[in-house]
């Protein structure tokens, strides 16, 4: 099995070929930063770590980040996983509370913050209450990375440096990322470089990346999704990533054919602010659009490719699986709306609590790209990988077609469950969201006297248009059956989501029903 150095493979006859670049908002430089030069900036970090550190740091040693994306964020992961450490990148947003449960589940040894972060910020006070050393980063024009002490002098890197560098191993880990917490408290997920490595093959493959193709990257790199699908794959392929700071609507298209982007990745939400702006009339260069981590309704799966005049791809991933297990293929292969898709590169199983085949029941994986196990946590391993076959259990809900397409009915902890009857949140938000007038919508449990649960649904309606309660409620009498019809809607001008833009039912609920 390869490691993520396999991004280097052809570096010697492809060295000058672009690999990362900046966007105008972020950087009027706009710099651009070869293969060879990606390699040399790891180098770079790592003997000035080294320096910082007293010695070269250990194999294994956790580094915890809280960068924005961009240079020094890509950087900071490949030097930390290509000199056999581990990255374990965190969600600048978070509150100093959240940052130590994070920084001590992970054994964190460093956290990097970008150059200039205040003392009394969220992430060094966490970083000085947890006994972490904090080092500063920052990308200069001239020489680079530039790593310091926080508020100290820059480990300036000796001109010779002897020692030859490890070479990471397959079975190393290389990340340490937390599951999103959606269905409970987030769990601590090592993928190692053989995991990832075939995670990048994989989605390269599936979308024919080439190395005339770039990723235009909105998805944070602090998740598997911006960093393995929409970035680490691109490189696996001997292509390019435009990297901006973060996804903005206003600089979406302008920057996005600057930069000569030729694809992009995204959760349904993005892909609904980008339906809500205008997109140019000259339509800048897209292969194809990929869209994952969420259910992507097919009437805006429809809209999207009608008004992008490109193939929108939805796949379907999770961490614990280095990123993506299922995607609809390009075309001429058939793409199906409502479906996430064939497996790529992995075995999909559905199976009954028993462990046993069924139509429908608990989608399961298995493959090289499938974490070795959750980070001391025996109980969820107990749980989630099946004793005799090793099938990893996803907690969704779903089947195959009769084309071998899966299609997800939700996660199994998320059913609604009417006396007995148990009902599809997914199912019925993609009839919520062809109601006239709607462009967001959630259905979700309640708790109930009578039924147990019932279903509550709460819309966002579409600017300019007028929605009520009733409306929706005869419209989903018209279309689903009476039992599946929500005995209450609430109209809202926006829907709570968490960081990464899902849905997390349970908060949902509490939000517009009060504790459940
Ligand atoms: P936790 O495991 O902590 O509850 P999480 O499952 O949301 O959080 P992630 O690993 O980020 O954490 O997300 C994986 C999940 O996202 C999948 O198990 C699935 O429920 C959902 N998902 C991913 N892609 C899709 C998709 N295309 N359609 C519907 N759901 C999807
Ligand atoms: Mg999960």
């Amino acid at each position: 099995s390869e490691t993520i150095a396999a991004i280097f493979r052809n570096i010697a006859t492809n060295g000058s070929h672009p690999a990362v670049l900046t966007t105008a908002s972020s950087d009027p430089a706009s710099t651009t930063l070869a293969y060879a030069d990606i390699r040399g900036q790891s180098e770079r970090f790592r003997r000035q770590s080294a320096l910082l550190h007293g010695s070269e740091l250990p194999p294994g040693t956790v580094v915890s980040s809280l960068l924005p994306n961009g240079l020094p964020c890509l950087l900071v992961f490949l030097a930390t996983t290509l000199q056999r450490c581990v990255a374990a990148p965190l969600n600048p947003a978070m509150k100093q509370s959240e940052i130590e449960f994070y920084l001590e589940d992970a054994g964190s040894a460093v956290l990097v913050v970008p150059e200039g972060t205040a003392e009394d910020s969220e992430g060094v006070r966490a970083a000085r209450a947890r006994g972490v050393a904090v080092w500063s980063v920052a990308w200069e024009p001239q020489a680079g990375l530039r790593v310091a002490t926080l508020g100290g002098a820059p480990a300036e890197p000796p001109a010779v440096h002897r020692e030859q560098p490890e070479a990471p191993r397959p079975d190393d880990v290389a990340l340490l990322l937390h599951t999103s917490g959606t269905t409970g408290r987030p769990k601590a997920v090592p993928l190692t470089h053989a995991n990832i490595a075939r995670s990048m093959r994989n989605i390269s493959a599936t979308y024919a990346l080439s190395p005339d193709d770039r990723s235009f990257v909105v998805m944070p790199l602090f998740h598997v999704h911006g960093l393995i699908g929409a970035t680490l794959a691109a490189l696996y392929a001997g292509g390019s990533v435009a990297v901006p700071p973060r996804f903005s609507a206003g600089h979406f298209w302008p920057e996005y054919a600057a930069t000569g982007s030729t694809w992009y990745s995204a959760v349904p939400t993005i892909h609904q602010i980008i339906l809500r702006h205008d997109i140019p009339a000259d339509h800048p260069k897209i292969r194809f659009v990929r869209s994952c981590s969420a259910a992507l309704a097919p009437s805006v799966m429809e809209a999207l490719e009608q008004r992008l005049g490109a193939p929108v791809l939805e796949a379907y991933a999770m961490t614990e699986a280095a990123h993506q297990m299922c995607s609809n293929p390009l075309p001429p292969l058939q793409r199906k709306p409502g479906s996430v898709g064939l497996p790529q590169g992995v075995e999909v199983a559905i199976l009954d609590d028993a462990d046993q085949p069924t139509h429908l029941g608990e989608v399961c994986v298995r493959g090289p790209n499938v974490t070795p196990g959750y980070l001391n946590n025996a109980e969820a391993n107990a749980k989630s990988f099946t004793q005799a076959e090793h099938w990893f259990r996803t907690g969704d809900q779903g089947y195959l077609d009769a084309d071998g397409y899966l299609v997800l009915t939700g996660r199994i902890k998320e059913l609604i469950n009417r006396g007995g009857e148990k009902i599809s949140p997914l199912e019925l938000d993609a009839v919520l969201l062809r109601c006239p007038g709607v462009a967001e919508a959630v259905s979700f449990a309640v708790a109930d006297e009578m039924y147990g649960q019932e279903v509550y649904a709460a819309v966002v309606p579409a600017q300019d248009a007028e929605v009520t309660e009733e409306q929706v409620r005869a419209f989903m009498a018209a279309n689903v059956a009476k039992f599946k019809v929500p005995k209450r809607v609430f109209v809202a001008k926006e829907l709570p989501r968490t960081a990464t833009g899902k849905i997390q039912r349970r908060v949902v609920a509490e939000h517009f029903a009060g504790p459940q």
